[in-house]
């Protein structure tokens, strides 16, 4: 297919953040053809013109960290700390999950994505051919993997269930749907795997030539029992097991020291900063001002739906503008920039791609429309600073991923909006 959007206001996130009046974008396949205050007719023939007047095109949201299918378990266990939350309410209920309940909280999750302008996310759980099948299905884009647990010490990992199921699924999907799905390792937690364990997935990921999505130093706990067990930072116990030689995406780092973000540094780790789950869980707020002074990669993530309790990176990006405010006294930090940055281009750069989180002509065309015609919008002195502490994730009208719109003005195109709701009911019925 081929678009034009026309006249829109484009927030490009490229180096120099440059907002563009008027602009056309011209979309065709999966990607930007061209853009500009005018294009030639030869070039824009036979384009179906999206009229974006009085509309924001920017790119789309890269969500950083997820469990999507946890949209099952939203506001089921909340006000409670992460270890209760986690260990007598969270692994009990998910106990009860199906492959296929799974594969519907995922479609789920993919629409609340999709509607509030997320066209990317990086997701650990498990029964991930399921995820994967919804993803494929709905047209979002998705750096999948499943999460391992395990206290094994080895030295034979040959007959391991979960990490022969994490080949397999990588076999199968990395690069599948057109390149749309990719895989990763998962090693859960250093608390909920055993050093050998680690080791183990990091001999795969090594031999598939696979990046790493893991959760370190989210709570005090975690720090202090690594501190304890092993005589080293959680951070410090990854970086020794050689984890972070392979391409590693680390959520949370609520707890990492200044030390451990040189690690950080030197191994080039993506840290995903999930302002709203840490707040609601009390871990803590992340040293993201540090760690962005270190020059340390920082994407933005929500979590799991039940520890947020909702997937709208919009939210995510006005916490992270807001609450580093707060804490340092510094009203300096975190900029509207950055922190739209750390939703789009830095996600980018955690997936190793330079082609996503920018609207430029030749990349991939994951674009998002915001309908400007909203009381919240007016005056709109600077589009960035709208962006981050006035916008709605509502405010989306039109989420395009490859080229393909996937969702507009309510509407989704790939997915049976009914069908999802009924089917969510029913297995909420059955395990709660
Ligand atoms: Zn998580």
């Amino acid at each position: 297919m081929k678009y034009l959007f026309k006249n829109a206001l484009v927030v490009t996130m490229n180096e120099g953040l440059d907002v563009l009046e008027s602009c056309h974008v011209l979309v065709e396949s999966d990607r930007i053809k061209a853009m500009g205050s005018s294009l030639s007719p030869e070039l824009t023939e036979g384009a179906q013109i999206i009229d974006a007047e009085g509309k924001l095109l920017m790119p789309g949201l890269i969500n950083g960290h997820s469990h999507v299918p946890m949209t099952l378990l939203r506001n089921f266990a909340d006000d409670m700390n992460l270890q209760t939350w986690l260990f007598d309410h969270i692994f009990p209920a998910e106990g009860k999950l199906t492959g296929e309940d799974v594969h519907w909280g995922t479609q789920l999750g993919i629409m609340e994505m999709l509607a509030t302008g997320t066209t990317c996310f990086i997701d650990m759980y498990f029964f991930m051919d399921d995820i994967a099948r919804a993803a494929e299905l709905s047209g979002i884009r998705a750096q999948l993997s499943r999460g391992m647990t395990g206290q094994d010490k080895g030295p034979d990992f040959s007959e391991n269930k979960s990490l022969n199921e994490s080949i397999e699924f990588y076999k199968k999907w990395n690069g599948a749907a057109g390149g749309r799905i990719t895989g990763a390792f998962a090693p859960h937690a250093i608390y909920t795997c055993s050093p050998e364990y680690i080791e183990a997935i990091r001999d795969a990921a090594e031999k598939y030539e696979a990046p790493i999505h893991v959760h370190l130093d989210e709570t005090k706990v975690e720090h202090e029992d690594s501190l304890k067990n092993f005589g080293k930072t959680p951070a410090r116990h990854l970086y020794d097991l050689g984890v972070f030689d392979r391409k590693t995406v680390a959520a949370h780092c609520v707890w990492v020291t200044g030390e451990d973000l040189e690690l950080l540094k030197e191994k080039g780790v993506s840290m995903v900063h999930n302002p709203t789950s840490n707040l609601k869980l009390a871990s803590g707020v992340a040293p993201v001002p540090a760690a962005m002074a270190d020059g340390v990669n920082v994407l933005l993530g929500t979590d799991g739906a039940s520890s947020n309790n909702n997937l709208n990176m919009f939210e995510e990006i006005n916490r992270a503008a807001l609450i580093h405010k707060g804490t340092t006294l510094n009203p300096l930090l975190i900029s509207a920039a950055e922190s739209l940055k750390m939703a789009t281009v830095n996600g980018a750069k955690a997936l190793g791609r330079e082609d996503l989180g920018i609207v430029k002509a030749g990349g991939k065309a994951d674009l998002i429309l915001l309908d400007l015609d909203k009381p919240h919008f007016m005056p709109l002195h600077n589009p960035i600073s709208a962006l981050a502490y006035s916008a709605e994730g509502s405010d989306v009208c039109l989420t395009m991923v490859d080229g393909r719109i996937l969702y507009e003005n309510g509407e989704f195109k790939t997915i049976d909006k009914e069908k999802v709701y009924y089917s969510i009911r029913k297995i909420c019925e059955r395990i709660f």
